[in-house]
């Protein structure tokens, strides 16, 4: 059956989030990213490696890479095939190799070596585009960042808080719907959208009937919505 047009309405999605955010801040405390990591250079490294591929998946590559790898500059003197055997696992490794390596030769070529602080800075890393660069802002420097990955673009459409399928049309539309630091901010919410996501609110099969937002959710048991 074909999906019927979403009722977005920016005034309407305010008033959701006000209810939902609290909500969900306390279903999932402290939600932060699941990419393990010590640093904002790991972190880069390891949203690469996330890219279609787990990040349960990239939480077993990691360690033994960073061990290996313990910086841009051990990166950037690397041969690409030990880059790419050591991360085959996560997917795309031919690819990411090439990322990780040319990210990090902009690291030292024009950042120091430092990961740097800015989004503007920051996509202009191989392999970093807003959803990396947020993800890093948010997680390692303390700033408001909507990290648009998957779960976040499909609960806010479900949560219709966006009518949006492009993710960058999508952060925008979110940045003015939900309170840039109230609650926790941009970048809690999208982290506990993210958590929503992956354990309850799931792509094929939401947990409606264990869902702790079911009475503020437009698509609650409407699979015709999902
Ligand atoms: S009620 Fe169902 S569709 Fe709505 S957010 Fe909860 S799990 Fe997702």
């Amino acid at each position: 059956m074909a999906k019927q047009k979403s009722a977005f309405d920016q005034d309407q999605a305010r008033q959701r989030v006000l209810k939902i955010f609290p909500i969900l801040v306390k279903t999932y405390p402290g939600a932060k990213t699941e990419l393990i990591h010590a640093d904002a250079f790991q972190l880069l490294v390891a949203t690469i490696l996330s890219a279609q591929c787990t990040d349960d998946r990239v939480n077993l590559v990691t360690p033994e890479l960073f061990r290996k790898y313990p910086g841009p500059k051990n990166f950037a003197q690397a041969d690409p095939i030990q880059i790419e055997e050591a991360i085959r696992s996560t997917g795309f490794y031919r690819n990411k190799a090439k990322n990780i390596q040319g990210a990090c030769r902009v690291l030292l070529d024009r950042f120091g070596g430092k990961v740097p602080r800015t989004m503007e800075e920051l996509i202009t890393l191989p392999g970093v585009g807003r959803k990396t660069a947020n993800c890093i802002l948010g997680n390692c420097y303390g700033q408001p960042a909507i990290t648009c990955d998957t779960h976040v673009i499909r609960l806010s459409r479900r949560l219709e808080l966006s009518d949006q399928s492009d993710p960058v049309k999508l952060e925008f539309d979110l940045m003015e719907v939900v309170p840039r630091e109230k609650f926790g901010g941009w970048t809690l919410f999208s982290n506990v959208l993210i958590f929503h996501g992956r354990y309850t609110c799931k792509a094929r099969k939401p947990d409606c009937d264990r869902c702790p937002i079911i009475e503020h959710c437009p698509c609650a048991n409407r699979p015709d919505l999902w």
